[in-house]
């Protein structure tokens, strides 16, 4: 799959101490392959690889992050950039009813999908009415009526009218009369693009005018799926698209080229069969799972804002050695200022243990106190080569202007992080973080 291929890719890149200008060239041409046969647009893939590599090449060195790490976070930046960025909300009409019109080939998930959205805002507490306007399949209407009573949806149809305009028409007077506030109309497709069908469709825009007017596209039809996205757009200027059938075996191809080649936003996406498979995109979450690191990629992100990886090698070593001194606490808290919780950010490491967060807490108000009971430790103390006695506690305290209950309750935790050390230095962080190609 793409995952695997990009994510061996990754691989070769691990351990390198820098990566030279051939590595990244090796590299490039492996995604370049990759997005290829994944079915994604060869014009796309040309520029993204290209701006990919002027990134990797360029000056962005970041300390905090290994080669390979440097590289996923380029292409995973791209990657989402080529989806479109941020998530687009579908559009409301502010003087209600929404109009919302789905287009779109035979097959492609129309109908489906018109019942699906209309559950979605049913949700969101809006009142749907879905209009059965294809009336050239046989048993399309009765579809429509079968899956909009599933999610008990009303469904406007009109018996033996083959008038598709007019059904949507009326449709949407009822609407209106009715009070919904949400009109969905569910159209013919054909098995190709025909005027015929665009014409009938232009007809209907040109009556109801609709907010949104969706495009569903399949998405495992690959490179097609962009043609027929392409096509439509052009005579019929889509507010959007629905990739269906994301959770096939699709290659992801079209997922990655329909935006770029459309420029036009992918707002949901079909997940299943069933009637509640249906979901706003974000091409983030879309970029994370193409390249299957999930939450690796927000600690590479947290990581990059914050860590120093030399620390982080040193602390390691610490951690190895399972020497943790209060020096080190000191170190990490300073770090962790910048990170946010520890708990969020040790989390994020595949394999480590939640429930041992839970004891390690750290409240980030009593950091203040915490440092200065640290810095009121001599250097001996700190390196934990003299013990911590009744009387120099009572010394630390009152140098730190905390209390002998507060230093203690810092020792209590400190010993806890000790625990926690020596977990992790059991191997279990080092091994999963090669099994992930870093
Ligand atoms: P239409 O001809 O465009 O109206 O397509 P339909 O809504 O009738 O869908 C065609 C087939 O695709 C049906 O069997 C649907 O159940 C199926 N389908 C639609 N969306 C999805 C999806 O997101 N995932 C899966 N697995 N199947 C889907
Ligand atoms: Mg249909």
């Amino acid at each position: 799959s793409l995952s695997e291929k990009l994510q061996n890719t990754f691989k070769k890149l691990r351990g390198k101490g820098k990566v030279s200008e051939k590595d990244l060239k090796a590299a490039m041409r492996e995604v370049k392959l990759a997005l290829l046969e994944a079915d994604v647009n060869f014009k796309v893939v040309k520029d993204f690889v290209r701006d990919v590599s002027e990134r990797a090449g360029g000056a962005e060195v970041m300390e905090s992050l290994t080669p390979a790490q440097q590289v996923i976070k380029i292409v995973n930046e791209e990657l989402i950039k080529l989806m479109g960025g941020e998530a687009e909300k579908l559009n409301i009409a502010s003087k209600p009813p929404t109009i919302i019109m789905m287009a779109g080939l035979q097959g492609a998930g129309k109908t489906t999908t018109a019942a699906k959205l209309g559950g979605l805002l049913k949700k969101q507490g809006k009142r749907p009415l879905l209009c059965a306007c294809d009336v050239y399949r046989p048993a399309a209407v009765k579809q429509l009526q079968v899956v909009g009573g599933q999610l008990e949806l009303p469904v406007y149809a009109e018996e033996g009218v083959t008038d598709a305009v007019g059904i949507a028409k009326r449709g949407l007077e009822h609407a209106v009369q009715h009070s919904n506030d949400v009109f969905i109309i569910d159209t013919a497709g054909r098995l190709h693009i025909d005027e015929q069908l665009m014409d009938e469709l232009k007809e209907i825009v040109r009556e109801v005018s609709p907010t949104e007017i969706l495009l569903v596209v399949d998405a495992m039809t690959g490179q097609d799926a962009v043609n027929v996205a392409d096509k439509f757009n052009s005579e019929l200027e889509i507010s959007g698209v629905v990739l269906t059938k994301l959770d096939g075996d699709t290659r992801g191809g079209a997922a990655l080229s329909v935006r770029a080649v459309t420029q036009k936003p992918i707002k949901f996406c079909g997940m299943g069969e069933k009637l509640t498979d249906l979901e706003q995109f974000y091409p983030d979450r879309m970029a994370s799972r193409i390249l299957g690191m999930g939450d690796m990629l927000s600690l590479i992100e947290k990581a990059e804002q914050a860590l120093d990886l030399k620390k982080a090698e040193e602390l390691e070593k610490k951690l190895m050695t399972q020497k943790f001194t209060f020096s080190d606490f000191l170190d990490q808290m300073e770090q962790m200022k910048s990170m946010g919780p520890i708990q969020n950010v040790l989390g994020m490491i595949p394999g480590v243990n939640a429930k041992a967060l839970k004891n390690a807490s750290v409240d980030e108000k009593k950091m203040a106190h915490i440092e200065a009971i640290i810095t009121s430790m001599t250097t001996e103390e700190r390196e934990l080569k003299d013990k911590l006695t009744p009387s120099r506690k009572e010394r630390i305290a009152k140098g730190s202007g905390t209390s002998i209950v507060e230093v203690n309750a810092l020792l209590k935790q400190f010993e806890q992080m000790q625990k926690m050390v020596k977990q992790l230095s059991g191997g279990n962080m080092n091994k999963k973080f090669k099994r992930k190609g870093l």
